[in-house]
């Protein structure tokens, strides 16, 4: 898909990110943050005819705007005067809340920014409920909280099947370096751990055959030891291709495939 930005699909992550700013945030600060976070790249970099700005800060400057929808339709609220700071709205804290566990998925998880771009165009453009996975919430197993159930079991059936996908011989070895846990730490400590990082973000339609999604999204899983999985999210937002680490490993030659 990869279309151009647009103002609705800000809407979502603004929303997300005023909140956890305690519900208030200026909209430079606004601007800033959307950028750090999604990482905007491509055509919506280019810089407007006549104007010193590139389109994603047009279309940021747009969304705020208190005469555009965002504003109007209540979803946050501010002052006519320029530079005044947002506030996010009881109506805007609502939406938000029903789309919070897939924004946080894929805010949190590093995608590259045409993911994000068109799963948040998928997530404002349908009225189906969209179901997350979240390896996080795995990996924290011990905190998981209530209301992350739901996407705890869905997370645990992927990674479940993601490990029965990738086992060889009864192994499970990491991707990228080889390493595998039970070889190394011994059968009691290491026997079948694995972290798994997504490529690609992941969600199921409610009414999509679980199976069908588990069977299909093991193309963008892979099983990742700790250090190698860590190399690929060093830098925030800008997650390592998996070729490149695997090129960087053999190159460096220490670490023997
Ligand atoms: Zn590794
Ligand atoms: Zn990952």
């Amino acid at each position: 898909m990869n279309e151009r930005i647009y103002e609705k699909d800000l809407r979502l992550p603004a929303l997300y990110l005023i909140s956890i700013k305690n519900g208030k945030i200026n909209t430079t600060e606004l601007s800033q943050l959307l950028r750090d976070i999604l990482e905007p790249s491509g055509e919506d970099l280019e810089i407007i005819t006549n104007r010193n700005d590139d389109y994603f800060s047009q279309i940021v400057r747009n969304l705020t705007a208190s005469k555009r929808p965002f504003v109007k339709n209540g979803y946050i609220k501010r002052d006519a005067k320029a530079g005044s700071p947002l506030f996010i709205t009881n109506k805007g804290k609502h939406y938000l809340s029903e789309h919070k566990l897939e924004l946080e998925y894929l805010l949190t998880n590093d995608f590259e920014y045409n993911d994000i771009k068109d799963n948040l165009k998928k997530i404002e453009t349908e009225n189906r409920i969209i179901h997350s996975f979240d390896e996080n919430v795995i990996i924290l197993e011990g905190l998981k909280r209530v209301t992350e159930i739901a996407v705890y079991e869905r997370s645990k059936k992927l990674r479940d099947f993601a490990i029965d996908y990738f086992t060889d011989n009864g192994k499970i070895s990491c991707n990228c370096c080889n390493f595998n846990f039970q070889d190394f730490y011994g059968e009691q400590i290491g026997k079948g751990f694995i972290e798994i990082h997504h490529t690609k973000p992941i969600f199921k339609y409610e009414d999509d055959d679980l199976e069908n999604t588990l069977s299909q999204a093991v193309t963008n899983l892979i099983p990742v030891c700790s250090n190698c999985h860590r190399m690929i999210h060093r830098n925030r937002n800008k997650p390592l291709e998996i070729q490149i680490l695997i090129d960087s490993i053999i190159a460096n030659g220490i670490f023997i495939r």
